[in-house]
Order: C-alpha cells, then sequence, then structure tokens
C-alpha cells in the first residue's frame, strides 16, 4: 500500500484525503489546527500532531495549504534531510503541491525540493469544495515526467481530469491565468447585482433572463445567488483566499509587462472586503465592498 503524508485539511484538503483513503492509499494527515483533520480517522486515516511525523516513511508528499509561505514553512519541517527521518532512499520520494501558491512561490518550493533530494510536481487543482468532495477536480499537473507513475493515481483519487504541462512552473502559470477568469467572473456578478439593486432591478431578472442561454453559467448562479441573498457563511472558497490569488494573478501581470484593469478593481473589491472584516466569509461577499459614487466625476 503506497503511503501518503498529507499536509493541510482544510476546505479543499480534507475531501481530498478522504478520496485518497478510499482509493487505497495509506494516508497520513496532518493540519496545523489538528481538530480539523479528525474526522479522518473514522475513516481510517492516521492523523498526526507533528508535519515531520506525519511524512516519515512516506515516498509521497501533497501539500494543500494557504499560501506559498505556509506551504515553504510546512514543507521546510515535513521534510526531512533525507538521512533519518524514514524516508525512502533519496530521489524516490515525491512531493506534490497543490496548493495555489502562483510561479514564484512554486519556484521556492522547487528549490527546497532539490535541496531535500525529492522530486517535486507543481499541481495546483481547478473546482471548490463540492468539486473536492466529490473528487471532480481538474488537476494541471507539471514537472518531470519520471514521476508521472508515482503522482497520476493521486489525481485520479481527488479528480476527474489531469491535464500535464511540462516543466514545474507551467501549472502554477496556467493555475493562475485560470484564476483571472474565476475572480474576474465574481467580480463582474458584484458589479451587476449591486446595480440592479441600486436602479431597483430585480436581481431574478438577471437570472431569468441569461436562463439556458449563451451567458447562462453555474457559477453565476452559484455566487450571483448569494449575492442577491447576501448569504456568505457557505463557505467554499474564502474571500481571504481569493484575495491572495487576485494578488497572484496582477502580479503575475506585472512579471509579464501588462496590466489588467479589470482585475485591479476586482482586487480592490475584495481588499475593502476583507479590511471590513469579511475574509472568512465566502468570496461572493466582494459584492459588499460596492464603493458608493462621490459625486465629484472620479
Ligand atoms: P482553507 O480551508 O482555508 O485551508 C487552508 C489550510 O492551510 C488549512 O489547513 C490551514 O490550517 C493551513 N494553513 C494556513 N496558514 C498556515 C500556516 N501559516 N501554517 C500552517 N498551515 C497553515 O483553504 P482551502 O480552500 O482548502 O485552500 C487550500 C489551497 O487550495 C489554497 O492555496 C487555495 O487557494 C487553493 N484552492 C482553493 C479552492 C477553493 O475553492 N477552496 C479551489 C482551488 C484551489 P488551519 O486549519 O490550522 O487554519
Amino acid at each position: 500500500m503506497t503511503e501518503v503524508a498529507f499536509l493541510g485539511t482544510g476546505v479543499m484538503g480534507l475531501p481530498m484525503a478522504a478520496h485518497l483513503g478510499d482509493a487505497g492509499f495509506s494516508v497520513h494527515a496532518w493540519n496545523r489546527t489538528p481538530e480539523k483533520a479528525r474526522p479522518l480517522q473514522r475513516d481510517g486515516i492516521a492523523v498526526f500532531e507533528d508535519p515531520a511525523e506525519a511524512t516519515a516513511g512516506c515516498s509521497l508528499v501533497v501539500t494543500m495549504l494557504a499560501d506559498a509561505d505556509a506551504v515553504l514553512d510546512v514543507a521546510g519541517r515535513a521534510l526531512g534531510p533525507g538521512e533519518d527521518d524514514g524516508a525512502p532512499d533519496e530521489g524516490e520520494r515525491v512531493w506534490i503541491q497543490m496548493s495555489t501558491i502562483g510561479s514564484p512561490g512554486t519556484a521556492r518550493c522547487q528549490a527546497l525540493a532539490d535541496e531535500r533530494g525529492v522530486a517535486f510536481v507543481d499541481a495546483p487543482v481547478l473546482g471548490t469544495r463540492a468539486p473536492a468532495e466529490q473528487g471532480e477536480l481538474v488537476i494541471l499537473a507539471s514537472g518531470a515526467e519520471s514521476t508521472r507513475p508515482a503522482a497520476d493515481p493521486v489525481f485520479d483519487a481527488v479528480g476527474s481530469r489531469t491535464i500535464w504541462l511540462g516543466e514545474a512552473g507551467a501549472a502554477s502559470a496556467a493555475k493562475v491565468m485560470l484564476n483571472s477568469w474565476v475572480l474576474g467572473v465574481v467580480g463582474a456578478l458584484s458589479d451587476t447585482i449591486a446595480l440592479a439593486r441600486a436602479s431597483a432591478v430585480d436581481p431574478q431578472v438577471f437570472f431569468d433572463a441569461i436562463d439556458g442561454g449563451a451567458l447562462d453559467l453555474p457559477y453565476a448562479r452559484i455566487k450571483g445567488g448569494a449575492m442577491a441573498r447576501e448569504s456568505f457563511d457557505d463557505v467554499s472558497f474564502t474571500l481571504s483566499l481569493a484575495r491572495k490569488d487576485a494578488d497572484l494573478v496582477l502580479s503575475a501581470a506585472r512579471e509579464a509587462g501588462i496590466r489588467l484593469p479589470a482585475m485591479e478593481g476586482t482586487h480592490e473589491r475584495l481588499e475593502r472586503a476583507e479590511t471590513a472584516g469579511h475574509g472568512a466569509a465566502d468570496m461572493a461577499a466582494m459584492f459588499l465592498a460596492t464603493p458608493e459614487h462621490q459625486g465629484d466625476g472620479r
């Protein structure tokens, strides 16, 4: 039985770890707040108090943590020097990094993997809480060809589709590009529902009008519906992590020498909503940060 350490059992990581257990992996789970990992014990998954203990003896290590700093900190503690941590022989261990951390964060992880003598796979995911619970994520994967036999069974357990994209870093660049679409849709919805409210149009007119046509989108119904109801407690993706992703999109654009004016507006909405205390709410709560016209031409 392949032993896999799963580090980070939040909204996404918890169901992903459970799916790995269901697929026959021997899962060693760890989470900074251990209580959040405990439900996995019901499925026979071992929960550890320390990331290095969770990783000992595992040929596979998966990280699903908030951001690059968290990933580097946890992986730095979990991936021992390779000699006396019970790891398989150097070169056999594969670290599959599935958090959204962008290209610069991924390059730092690759450097850490090289230093610790582990193979590295950059594998962020497309999908949110429901697809994670259903094992239907889309995995964007990149890394050495030699890692595929180890990584593909992991991806098959948590996802419905894997798109391999070349050398490590390529998948994270693609993920940030895709997030510009996801965040852009929710930003545009915020404007649309805000304008409906402000001009006394029932938001239901929007949903009725797009129904079944080329402009219809399940995501618009989920996030736009939450805005119309002003109900943001059913969290699929926290607003703070969405702001982190908007940071990644804008810094990728800066790095590439372009500006993304729509994303700058969405980023501002997210920052305002986070400052107003909605960071732990669903990202749709960016709707609450609709600036009011000042009447001064701005
Ligand atoms: P989440 O529920 O907020 O979980 C975040 C995880 O990171 C938790 O395990 C948390 O531990 C841990 N963490 C945060 N800061 C840490 C630190 N400094 N040290 C150690 N652990 C730390 O987030 P999520 O929605 O599962 O997202 C996880 C990753 O997947 C993120 O990179 C996110 O951008 C990405 N992603 C999310 C979605 C989505 O729709 N939710 C979709 C695609 C990709 P605690 O439990 O102790 O706080």
